[in-house]
């Protein structure tokens, strides 16, 4: 939930403040300081999956507070073992090799990925689609390359999260085309979170934050006081445009400037709209908040894809969960939720 006392915070006028920005940073250095006074907070930072995973526990015992952060970077590694496409042993690259053919029968929390993913493609209308990698291995971000017009039709006979088969009772995943590959880069970092968050519950810990790159979940207050999170200007990256104060919730950020490169003025990045094969360009970036990390992380790709317009009508109809959009002429845009705070 948004911490209330600080909810003017997210009014347009004072996020552009920069007076407010810098008493923010006065309150978490507060914050900072208070804590390493009254408790012991384990910090961990790791990268993992391609991306940077932070973790903060804080435990009355602080070898119960070192063993919860050790869990959060194991489970990290798990899920990386298991869902990255890097990886050739990996469930993931299995699927991708052999799933055309046969059949595959994977673990249970891949399977449980897998059928949420197949959620949010039907919540969006295909918009969220994690065959969106039948034609997402054509692009090379680091390179500047990208597919041909041709090519790309060709390859898009493979987006169409219609093509995957999931059987709930073998748990197996089988594709009904030869060219289907899949990818979770839009929901696994988000899963990785809220597993990480619930084993270290299990644990006794009360008070957490884990990040993985644009992902956040946040269990209970830091010493008494919200966890203030910052969202980055899409354009300038040395400018937050939002510092939020939260408790007991997750986040989730999607920006066109995660992995890209610009072409004649066009810009090419990593979250493609599955109806073209094409980068996703009506918005620059999204955070969405809500109950947990999955869901926001799904969430924040999808409404990247369909846009304000039809994103926000999606936020609206969905209980619990709140939206920013910088739209592509760097408007900032808020779902209701967020909008009548002053
Ligand atoms: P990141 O935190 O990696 O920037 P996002 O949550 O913003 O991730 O999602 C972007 C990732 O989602 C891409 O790197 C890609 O792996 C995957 N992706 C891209 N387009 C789509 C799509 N239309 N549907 C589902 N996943 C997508
Ligand atoms: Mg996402």
């Amino acid at each position: 939930m948004l911490f209330n006392p600080a909810l003017k915070y997210l009014s347009m006028s004072k996020l552009r403040s920069t007076g407010k920005v810098l008493l923010m940073h006065a309150l978490l250095l507060l914050c900072v300081l208070s804590g390493v006074t009254r408790a012991e907070w384990v910090v961990r930072d790791a990268n993992i999956m391609g991306t940077t995973i932070h973790a903060e526990v804080w435990h009355d015992n602080p070898v119960v507070a070192r063993e919860a952060a050790d869990l959060v970077l194991q489970t990290m590694h798990e899920v990386n073992q298991s869902m990255s496409p890097y990886i050739e042993r990996s469930e993931l690259s299995e699927i991708n090799r052999s799933a055309a053919q046969r059949a595959i029968r994977v673990s249970a929390p891949l399977y449980e990925v897998i059928e949420r993913a197949q959620y949010y493609s039907g919540l969006t209308d295909g918009a969220f689609d994690i065959t969106y990698a039948s034609v997402g291995y054509l692009y090379d971000y680091r390179h500047s390359v990208r597919p041909g017009d041709r090519q790309l039709k060709q390859h898009l006979a493979g987006v169409n999260y219609q093509l995957i088969v999931l059987d709930p009772a073998s748990k197996t995943i089988r594709f009904q085309h030869p060219d289907v590959r899949i990818d979770l880069g839009g929901i696994a970092k988000g899963y990785a979170v809220d597993r990480a968050v619930s084993r270290a519950r299990a644990l006794g810990i009360e008070h957490i934050l884990v990040s993985a790159g644009g992902d956040t979940r946040i269990l209970g207050d830091r010493q008494g006081r919200p966890w203030v999170i910052g969202i980055r200007h899409p354009i300038d990256k040395e400018k937050v445009i939002a510092k939020i104060p939260l408790v007991n919730e997750a986040l989730s950020t999607s920006g066109d400037y995660e992995r890209y490169f610009d072409e004649d003025g066009v810009r090419y990045h990593h979250i493609l709209d599955p109806r073209t094969g094409d980068s996703a360009r009506m918005v620059r970036s999204v955070t969405i908040l809500g109950p947990q990390a999955m869901q926001t992380d799904a969430l924040s790709t999808s409404v990247f894809v369909m846009g304000p317009r039809r994103g926000l009508a999606l936020l609206e109809s969905l209980d619990g969960i709140e939206g920013i959009i910088v739209d592509s002429d760097a408007n900032l845009l808020f779902s209701s939720g967020l909008q009548n705070v002053e």
